[in-house]
């Protein structure tokens, strides 16, 4: 099956989390048509509290058909259940997206799926709340086999349990991932769920180009302050704008013979780096295996919660006194632990 990607890029996709009014999105979509690809809007709003709004339900859909005739822009919304689906194509929908809280159910997703066979429209997949690739990856999968050809995922942020300044964490590495298991895949990355927070949405907009994203879902709407829902993550069309026009774009290739010689002569550099990285990881092993083999004999336990700290607070030390990001080297080392108790524990099984 032959796959539609996103052609332009940025592809910018923009518009309120909920639709409130006609009047509202009517304003909306007038201030920001000559800047973007694609209308969104909310009418079935999945919540976590049944008190919150949840949405404006079937008689958005009249709006939204309103607006794509008048203001001439595709328009895009949410669809949680079959019923949405086929509701969305009777009104002429140009795009429908499945919202994080539908992509953590497989069965909700293949029940869209089903009321999509034979149907030509463009469908945008969000990342599961939970970092979970697989079930991002099935969703993907369920959709195409169902024939449709023009998706994208969205990249919307992962619930975290620790605290950090993001309302979704991030984690760049599983859109990667996603990128590296579906090559052909568009992504595209919603900053503002992402962030909770309209002055951080430049900054991740911005981050997401540089790792060759191919769009921006962005929330956008009149008066944020009054916004019934999503209020703190909302651009004004005028501050979108601004972040449209301030985005650093750059390019995946270099076609300058000269500037590919210079990329060349520094990926050299980080493979002999990468090489001796891994040998040096070798030479670790041998000596775990000869201690695995000691601990052994004298009845050691093959972790010893001690040098463990101890292990973690130098070498925090030493990547801090160097200037390497604490961070990093605490995961790495984390990993490098994982490892080293598996190989004791399995010497000690097989001795
Ligand atoms: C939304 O886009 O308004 C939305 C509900 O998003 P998510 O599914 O990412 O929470
Ligand atoms: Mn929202």
């Amino acid at each position: 099956m032959s796959k539609k990607v996103i052609g332009k890029k940025p592809y910018i996709i923009a518009g309120p989390c909920s639709i409130e009014t006609y009047d509202q999105a009517f304003l909306i979509a007038e201030s920001v048509k000559n800047h973007i690809d694609l209308f969104r809007a909310g009418i079935w709003k999945p919540r976590t509290s049944p008190n919150s709004f949840e949405g404006v339900g079937q008689k958005g859909l009249g709006w939204l058909r309103a607006i794509k005739k008048h203001v001439g822009l595709r328009v895009a919304t949410e669809v949680v259940t079959a019923q949405h689906v086929d509701l969305c194509l009777k009104n002429e929908i140009d795009c429908l997206w499945i919202g994080a809280r539908t992509t953590v159910n497989p069965y909700y997703v293949q029940e869209i799926a089903e009321a999509l066979k034979g149907v030509n429209i463009q469908i945008l997949i969000k990342n599961p709340i939970h970092p979970e690739l697989n079930l991002w990856i099935g969703a993907i999968e369920r959709i195409r086999k169902s024939g449709i050809s023009d998706i994208a995922a969205v990249h919307r942020g992962f619930y975290s349990y620790s605290k950090n300044e993001y309302r979704n964490n991030p984690k760049w590495e599983i859109p990667i991932k996603l990128k590296k298991e579906i090559k052909d895949i568009s992504i595209i990355c919603d900053p503002s769920h992402i962030s909770g927070r309209a002055d951080l949405i430049d900054e991740i907009s911005q981050t997401a180009m540089d790792l060759d994203f191919n769009g921006l879902m962005i929330e956008t709407h009149n008066k944020p302050e009054t916004a019934l829902s999503d209020g703190n993550q909302q651009l004004t069309p005028k501050k979108l704008k601004q972040l449209i026009n301030n985005l650093t774009l750059r390019n995946q290739n270099i076609s300058d013979i000269n500037y590919k010689k210079k990329l060349v002569s520094f990926r050299k550099k980080i493979d002999l780096y990468d090489k001796k990285i891994i040998e040096l990881l070798y030479e670790r092993k041998r000596i775990v295996q000869e201690i695995a083999k000691f601990k052994n004999t004298n009845k050691l336990t093959a972790l010893q919660i001690d040098r463990w700290i101890e292990i973690l607070k130098t070498r925090k030390e030493r990547a801090n006194n160097i200037g390497l990001d604490n961070n990093m080297i605490v995961e790495i080392f984390e990993l490098i632990h994982k490892y080293s108790i598996f190989t004791q524990t399995n010497i000690m099984r097989e001795e």
